[in-house]
């Protein structure tokens, strides 16, 4: 073909290609856009609101608390009386209705102020295994009661001594007899059960036979605990590394009335395994405010001790450690977003909440690590605060689920290895 023919016959192609990708560029740029707006705004009202409730209760009030394994009370009630304990439940129910990424913002921002959420988070998501599974006359029952305040949702107990992690395994029973379940076993590590009314429990309410599935059969109760210590219920706190107010429970023929089971009976693990994504998200955003609280003081004494004639933090050996720790920081704040932005658009992230969980704990871990070795012996004294932090960021590599577990679960569905327990 001459080149002239060639070229005739070429132009109009090249210039419709060059308008059909000039308009798929504008496609591109715009879905870009579109989707940074879609990211979760900040929330800096809530922020600095949160932030000067925190003033209240600084350093001293923690370490104090901490040197006396002691609830803090006084935090919750102010968090409560605010209302931001509520911040998730729907307006219906007396709550402010507010996204998944406000209750984040919430969270973040305590630990950003040194403080621990750990006392009262639970109520966030436990909350949702009701808002979403309970029957309306549950749910009118106790959301606007725990909204305003008068009624504690903070206990979640699933984990037992045998069992651990495998939960289908787990061996507390509810059998059915008349308008009552009868609850007989024990859990471990049910956080705040003194210090809550209710309490989410996962038991065993159909037998495990050979050619079951061993998630199927198990059912959630709202048990609640005022009527039920003494009758059944005993709760024994265990003492940890750090202040969690956790314990173990007993139950010993404890009644809780049939009307008390959430959903449909045998499909409780689906429940349970529903609110996964929140949990891992919000404890996600606590870690990342824990790597910020650290990296700041750490940064602030860098410039403030001076050994050898110089501020210690002119030193790179002493720079690097803290700006990896921060970029690993703004990473896995990242993969929060990330987590918030698709669970916000109604999508199911397992994968991103579950590295949102294991990256922001793995950061606020490794600042906790960098601002121990940067404080020297300073980091192990009380009055920093550095060696607290230090033990209660530890937690998060075990709690709420370990990160095996989750890099067994990226591995198995995400990435199509096999299962490998
Ligand atoms: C302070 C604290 C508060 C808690 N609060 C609550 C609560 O409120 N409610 C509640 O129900 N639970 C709670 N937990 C329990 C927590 O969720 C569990 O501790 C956690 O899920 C790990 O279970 P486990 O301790 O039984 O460890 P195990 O299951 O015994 O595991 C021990 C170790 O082995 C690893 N492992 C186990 N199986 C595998 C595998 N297949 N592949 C690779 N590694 C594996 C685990 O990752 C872990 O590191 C809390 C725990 C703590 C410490």
């Amino acid at each position: 073909m001459p080149p002239s023919v060639f070229f005739k016959l070429v132009s109009p192609c090249y210039r419709l290609h060059a308008v059909v990708w000039r308009v798929l560029s504008a496609i591109h740029y715009y879905l870009q856009t579109t989707n940074m707006s879609e990211h979760p705004e900040n929330y800096d009202d809530i922020r600095s609101a949160v932030a000067r409730l925190c003033e209240r209760f600084p350093g001293d009030y923690w370490r104090r608390l901490d040197r006396e394994s002691a609830y803090p009370s006084e935090f919750v009630d102010a968090l409560t009386e605010a209302g931001w304990l509520a911040a998730l439940i729907p307006e219906t129910y007396g709550g402010a209705g507010l996204p998944l990424s406000a209750g984040a913002a919430i969270l973040e921002e305590i630990h950003r102020s040194g403080g621990n959420a750990g006392a009262c988070h639970a109520q966030m998501y436990t909350m949702g295994t009701l808002l979403r599974h309970g029957s309306e006359q549950q749910k009118s029952r106790y959301l606007p009661a725990i909204a305003e305040g008068s009624l504690r949702l903070q206990a979640f107990g699933v984990t037992e001594p045998s069992s651990g992690t495998d939960t289908g395994s787990l061996k507390t029973k509810a059998v059915l007899d008349g308008d009552h379940y009868l609850v007989n076993g024990q859990k471990i590590w049910t956080s705040r059960a003194e210090h809550s009314d209710l309490m989410i429990l996962l038991a065993r309410t159909t037998p495990l036979t050979k050619d079951m599935k061993k998630t199927h059969g198990l059912s959630v109760l709202l048990v609640d605990m005022r009527e039920a210590q003494g009758n059944g219920l005993t709760i024994r706190p265990i003492r940890t590394m750090m202040n969690h107010a956790t314990t173990e429970v007993f139950f010993d023929n404890l009644k809780v009335p049939a009307s008390n089971l959430i959903g449909v009976e045998g499909d409780g693990f689906k429940y349970i395994l529903s609110g996964m994504n929140a949990e891992r998200i919000l404890i996600a955003s606590e870690c990342i405010g824990d790597a910020k609280w650290l990296i700041d003081k750490t940064v602030s004494y860098a410039k403030d001790r001076h050994v050898f004639g110089r501020a210690i933090g002119e030193n790179q050996g002493i720079q690097f450690p803290i700006a990896r720790a921060y970029a690993n920081m703004r990473a896995a704040e990242l993969m929060v977003q990330d987590a918030l932005r698709l669970y916000e658009q109604n999508q199911n992230p397992g994968a991103e909440a579950n590295m949102a969980k294991m990256l922001a704990a793995d950061a606020s871990n490794e600042a906790a690590n960098v601002a121990v070795q940067t404080f020297g012996g300073f980091g192990f004294a009380e009055e920093y605060d550095i060696e607290r932090k230090f033990r209660e960021t530890r937690l998060y590599q075990v709690a709420p689920i370990s990160t095996n577990l989750i890099l067994s679960y990226l591995s198995e569905h995400v990435l199509g290895l096999p299962r490998s327990y």
